[in-house]
């Protein structure tokens, strides 16, 4: 097994050196020389950080020698950046970062490619679950890959981030900096002066805020009678009050009156709503008066509808490190991209972050996930299959004893 292990990264590595190599336009970030770098290495699979380059040209021939399998740099900005110890290295600033993973969303594909194992009771499934569905442990182990549907989700989350820091934040798209991570998810960058300084704090407020976090029913509704209220924003509003109103409205229309009764709501006031709804669209949400507890159910659903799904853990920390644009995922062989606003919204972005496009590549699979990136495998069991050379790496990389390399095409 060791031998194979052994042959595996030696070959991927390769496939990295000539990637490497022949690469010249490498992203280069702003003050390269404030950051701190890290990099994973072949051998061992261990971060080396502390690493600082004075310009580009250094830091490329740094990757061409060792030939990362992982390379990271800080989004923030350092005195002395390649100092031991964070606190000896004097922060500037960083950069504001936000981070979003379709780990972290549920969607349908991932019974088509994701798996679980309980380490407790040892029962086992497909899809993706936190808490046994037999004996409720979290000790879960979990085999996760992604698929297009995957990045086509991640993407569509990424645009309503977007939506988000121009309505809301007021930054213009040219202010955002957008990349595909070379694996399930997608990073917004914002480098502009006003937010390099901000601390954890200010930014836990951004995060919460675009995740719908702790927004408080009083700036949204007017008591007019005893223990009923009203809903005083419109369409036209702006942030919160705008998105409350389209995300009860779009709750509302996938929601029968029964529904409704079960999730709470009187049924009178229920018909009142929906035959409201029908002629007056979402302005009907501002001509009924329903109990603060109505309004909260309602509420509660419109922030599910509207929330965007980043991973707070990446906007709040201001000594992050993360992946360089134009350096290799080491765990898919996909490039990390930097894209504009409209290639996000118009170009296929696996196939843009695609470096690996000759040849082919045979395998033995013992077992394989019906959806990989692309493709899809039908009842493929103990079976040689030969498959584009991108494909190849990733399941290679991705598939552990599953998956093994029979030759290069
Ligand atoms: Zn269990
Ligand atoms: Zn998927």
């Amino acid at each position: 097994m060791l031998r194979r292990e052994f042959n595996l990264s030696l070959f991927v590595r390769e496939m990295f050196r000539k990637y490497y190599l022949s690469h010249h336009e490498f992203y280069i970030p702003k003050k390269l020389e404030e950051r701190e770098f890290g990099f994973v290495f072949f051998d061992n699979g261990t971060m080396h950080r502390h690493i600082s380059f004075k310009n580009i040209d250094e830091l490329v021939r740094y990757i061409r020698k060792i030939i990362p399998s992982h390379v990271f740099y800080s989004s923030a900005y350092y005195e002395y950046p390649n100092a031991d110890s964070m606190n000896q290295k004097g922060w500037l600033g960083a950069d504001l970062i936000f981070d979003i993973d379709v780990d972290h969303i549920p969607t349908l594909c991932k019974k088509y490619h994701d798996s679980w194992k309980c380490l407790n009771c040892g029962k086992e499934g497909t899809g993706s679950i936190d808490i046994c569905p037999f004996c409720g442990s979290e000790r879960i182990k979990k085999k996760t890959w992604v698929c297009n549907k995957c990045i086509e989700t991640a993407k569509d989350e990424t645009l309503k981030l977007i939506d988000f820091l121009s309505e809301d934040f007021g930054f213009s798209h040219k202010e955002l900096e957008i990349f595909f991570s070379g694996h399930r998810g997608f990073h917004i960058h914002i480098d502009k002066k006003d937010v390099l300084e901000m601390d954890q704090d200010a930014r836990r407020e951004i995060a919460d805020y675009i995740r719908g976090v702790g927004i408080d029913t009083d700036f949204f509704l007017k008591r007019v009678q005893k223990d009923l209220y009203e809903y005083i924003w419109s369409l036209d509003s702006k942030g919160w009050h705008k998105r409350l109103i389209r995300g009860m409205y779009s709750f509302l229309l996938k929601m029968s009156r029964d529904d409704l009764m079960l999730a709470g709501l009187n049924s009178e006031r229920i018909n009142i709503l929906i035959d409201k709804l029908s002629v007056h669209g979402p302005d009907a949400l501002n001509e009924v008066v329903l109990t603060l507890n109505e309004w909260k159910i309602l509420f509660h659903n419109a922030i599910k509808e509207e929330q965007c799904i980043i991973d707070e853990k990446v906007t709040i920390d201001i000594k992050r490190l993360i992946r360089l644009p134009d350096s290799l995922h080491g765990k898919t062989g996909l490039r990390v991209i930097k894209l504009s606003y409209k290639e996000l919204e118009n170009e296929d972005v696996l196939k843009k972050s695609i470096v690996f496009n000759d040849g082919y590549i045979r395998l033995y699979v013992k077992r394989i996930p019906e959806k990989v990136l692309d493709w899809k495998f039908e009842n493929v069991r103990n079976k040689v299959i030969d498959v584009p050379m991108y494909l190849g790496i990733y399941l290679l990389q991705n598939g552990g004893d599953d998956i093994s390399l029979i030759k290069i095409l």
